[in-house]
Order: structure tokens, then sequence, then C-alpha cells
């Protein structure tokens, strides 16, 4: 039974209602999940709330030095780390260990945090009047993550988090919780006071239980548009800041100049890799032009084809199964519905078994060609295996196709051509650009986030936008000595 972690301590929960874990891989259910009810939430950030008046009076360089030594842990245990998040998730281990790399990379910008909370003094505002600013701790914050990057969605909130001095209240995916535990662990041993991190298990009641209780000052939010939504109205409704992280339909513009060999490759990395359960992952294709389109999808064909299915320990693996049964049924049924609407299927993965692994929720690489903008399998975040071509007659009707998307994620352009890929740049309706780069996710000094409907909220996570969600300024106004003496004074101060 995978328990919650209260106070440093693995607490069972009493909720009695529980659900089972699967490897994906096998289909086998390998945990379970006990559901925490909503006055295990609470106690949870009621501990979280005890510990907060010391872990935030501690000078920034000692929550820094928790912060070196959990990296250094991080580094040593990735390979473990990586193999846990696979069993459980399904992912290649190579995969899973670039997963814990980008977690750990923004573990290692808070290692800076005395640097990055430092003020501003400015002397002489008035006679003899001082005035300085700085950033403070809110208190407790939380953190609902999904099952996609079940290490790095929570490294992403939690070490700034607390680097800033606030505690912190984690519910992470029901599908894929034993990473997070692992890691919990490891910050632990890096000397991490008890009760600054907790992690409570469940589902919408524990969701609701961190939205409504009045301890809780801020929630990050990373998973699908209309639970970031519904997070974040509720959050805000209730008086909290709310960051929410949504889902996304990524599109990638091929122009005729583009190096095409370089752009299939890119396709179908960011397409198929970690079997399209990116919120990055690029799952429609444009080229632009008839000629280029041609070139593209006859170049796709025998990649797709040739894709290597298999699970996280097979070294030749280029994609793992899907998360879950279900997810393999929605997938399957979203594909019918291109069929069914008129896409031409130009590689079908909806029928594959892998010898060993039947009951496993693997499925192929499927490639439509020919989709239109009106179809579901273009509209919808398909969350799987499955890269639609969107065929573009010239570059305007490109950029306006993604900008007319509800979906604001990421974005990439392929071409040698610099004023294309400007223009691009400057106009594009979308967070995250990359210009012959598929999957531009900003590394940890930079900062996360869609527009539209992929974030709903002011700030982005982690990196600078991290450290101001997770804190807020204070500007004091001070005078010494008191010898002037003015009187009472009735007009504005200037
Ligand atoms: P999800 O929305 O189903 O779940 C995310 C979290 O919300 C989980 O912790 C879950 O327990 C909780 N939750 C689920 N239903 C809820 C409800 N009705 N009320 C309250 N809480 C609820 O997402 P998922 O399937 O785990 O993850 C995949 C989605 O996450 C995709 O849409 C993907 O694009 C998105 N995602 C976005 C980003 C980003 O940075 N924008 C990153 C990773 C994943």
């Amino acid at each position: 039974m995978i328990n919650n972690l209260i106070g440093g301590k693995l607490v069972a929960s009493t909720s009695g209602r529980s659900q089972p874990v699967y490897n994906p891989a096998t289909g086998e259910a390998i945990d379970e999940l006990g559901l925490s009810t909503a006055e295990e939430v609470n106690a949870a950030v009621a501990n979280a709330a005890e510990a907060f008046p010391a872990w935030s009076a501690l000078p920034p360089l000692k929550r820094a030095a928790v912060m070196f030594r959990f990296n250094e842990l991080l580094i040593k245990n990735a390979d473990a780390i990586a193999r846990e998040i696979s069993r459980e998730h399904g992912k290649t281990h190579d995969d899973a260990l670039g997963e814990v790399q980008r977690g750990r990379e923004v573990v290692e910008f808070v290692c800076g945090i005395p640097q990055l909370l430092k003020g501003e003094f400015s002397r002489n505002v008035g006679p003899q009047i001082d005035s300085w600013s700085d950033r403070q701790a809110l208190g407790v914050c939380v953190g609902i993550t999904p099952f996609n990057f079940p290490a790095m969605v929570p490294l992403w909130m939690y070490p700034v988090a607390i680097a800033c001095g606030n505690t912190f209240v984690l519910k992470p995916s029901e599908r894929d919780p034993s990473s997070v535990m692992m890691i919990a662990d490891l910050l632990h041993q890096a000397g991490l006071p008890e009760g600054v991190l907790n992690v409570v298990h469940g589902d919408k009641e524990a969701v609701d239980a961190l939205l409504d209780n009045p301890q809780v000052q801020a929630v990050s939010f990373v998973g699908s548009t209309p639970i970031a939504e519904y997070v974040y109205n509720r959050g805000t409704q209730a008086g909290k800041r709310v960051q929410a992280l949504g889902g996304a339909k990524n599109h990638m513009v091929v122009m005729p100049d583009a190096d095409m060999d370089q752009a299939v490759d890119a396709l179908m990395g960011a397409g198929f890799g970690s079997a399209g359960e990116r919120c990055m992952a690029i799952s429609v294709a444009v080229p632009v032009g008839e000629e280029t389109a041609g070139r593209l999808v006859e170049a796709l064909r025998p990649r797709v084809e040739a894709l290597r299915i298999g699970p996280s320990d097979d070294p030749d693996a280029e994609m793992g199964p899907v998360i879950t049964a279900d997810a393999k049924t929605r997938i399957t049924a979203l594909v019918d519905s291109g069929v069914e609407a008129g896409a031409d299927l130009v590689v079908d993965g909806r029928n594959i078994t892998l010898q060993g692994y039947e009951n496993g929720y693997f499925m192929g690489g499927t490639l439509f060609d020919k989709v239109t903008t009106d179809m579901r399998i273009y509209q919808e975040e398909i969350f799987g295996p499955v890269l639609a071509v969107v065929r573009a007659a010239n570059y305007d009707e490109a950029v306006n196709m993604i900008n007319d998307h509800e979906y604001g994620n990421g974005t990439a352009i392929f071409t040698r051509d610099g004023d294309t890929a400007r223009s691009f740049s400057n106009s594009i309706q979308v967070g995250m650009v990359g210009i012959n780069v598929p999957l531009p996710v900003p590394v940890a000094y930079h900062s996360f986030g869609g527009w539209k409907r992929s974030l709903f909220g002011d700030h982005s996570i982690y990196g600078p936008e991290g450290v101001h969600f997770y804190t807020r300024l204070k500007t004091i106004t001070s005078r010494w000595p008191t010898g002037i003496k003015q009187g009472a004074v009735f007009t504005f101060p200037t």
C-alpha cells in the first residue's frame, strides 16, 4: 500500500477507499494507493502550517544548503528513480532519465535562492528616509500533478516553493505516485525538516479539500484543461493565488526550405516519444505547400511504420505503452473518428500486440494525412502516439491556423529563412516557440507556460516566474534618526 507522508512519517489513509496502480507494460496491478479523505488532507495542511514559521525564518542560505544536498542525492539516485517512473508510467528508461534530469535542474536553479530573493534598496528617497523591497514567502502552498511526468512536474513546484521559505503539500497523480515518494525520502535525507513537504494521495475529494482549505495560500496545478480551469476557478474564488497549466495541441510548421531530414527526425521524436503523452508533444505537422506535404508524408510513413515499441527495459524501444487501458480505448476511438471524418490514415497503430506483453497497453504509431481543422482529431488533445498532418497552402494559413486553436502551449517552425522564423516568433499566439527545435521546453532558469487555454493564471511555472509566484513583494520605507520634527503632516508625502 502506498501511504501519505505527513510530518516526515508514512501514514496510511483510513478512508477505506483505494485504487490499484498498474504496470502499463503488463497490465498487472503492482500496488495499491490509499485515497485520502478531506480530514486527512486538512491534517497534512495543518502540519505544513505548523512547520512554516521556523522554515520561513531560516536564512535562505540554510535552505539552499538542503537543496545542494538534495541535488547530489538526485544525481546519485537518478537511475533508480527512472526505473520507478518507468515501472508505473511505461516510458523508456532513457526518457525517464531525461525527466529526472530536467526536474533536477530546477533544484540546481534554486540552490541560488539567496540571490533570487535579494531585494532592491534606495537610499534617501526623502529627507533621511530609505526604502527597500523584498519578496517574502506566502505560507502553505500546494501542488496537484499529472501522470505524464510523475517526477519532473512535482519538481517544477515544491523545490521552488520550499527554497522561497514556504511549506508544501503535494497531491501527485494516482496513476504513478511511487517516484514522488522516493524523491521525498531523498529530500528528507538531505536535511529537510519534517512537515515542510507533505504528500497526500487521492482523487477529486483530496483536490477539493486542498482548494477549500483556508490555510492554503497558493495552488500550482498541471493537468488537463477542464480540470485546470476548474481548479483555477475554485481556488481563486477561495482567495488563493493559482497557476493552472492545462492541455495542448502543438503544431510544427515545415516550410518548403526546411531541412527535410531534420524535420522528419524532429517530428518522430516529438510526436511519438513517450507515446505522445507529453504536453509539449507535437501532434500536428503543418507542411506549407503541396510539394512539401508530399515529401514530408512520404518520408514519415516508413519511419512511423518502423517505430520500435517495447517495455521500458528494452534498450531498443523508442516508445512504451500508453498509461491505462482506458487511455488506449479513448485514443483508439479518436483514431476511429478521424477515419470516419475522412482523414487519410497513412499508418494505423490501433491493433498491435507485443509478444509476451499481450495485456499491456501498447499502441503503434498512427499517422494521418489530409486532416482538416473541423475534425475532432485536429481540435482535441489526443495525448497518444498519433500525428496529424494538416496541409497549409501558404505561411499565413499555417500561422492563422495555430493562432485560431484554443490551446497555445508550444509550437515550432522548421525553416532556413531568418525572416520567416522571426516573423513567426513575433506573431504566433503560443507561449513556447521553437525555431528548428521541436520541443522548446524552457530550461530551469527560464520559465515554462503556455497561452490561451493552456494556462490559467498570471504566472508561468519554475524559473524566475516560479520565484515570483511563491513569494509576495513587501516594500518598507524607514526614517532614521528620529531627529527631524515636522509636526503632523496632512498633505500627501512627497
Ligand atoms: P488530469 O487532469 O486527469 O489529472 C491531473 C491531476 O488532477 C491529478 O492529480 C488528478 O488526481 C487531478 N484530478 C483529476 N480529475 C479531477 C477532478 N475531477 N477534480 C479535481 N482533481 C482532479 O491529467 P492527467 O491525465 O494526469 O495528465 C495529462 C494532462 O496533463 C494532459 O492534458 C496534458 O497536456 C496535461 N499536462 C500539461 C502540462 C503543462 O505544462 N501544460 C504538463 C504535463 C501535462
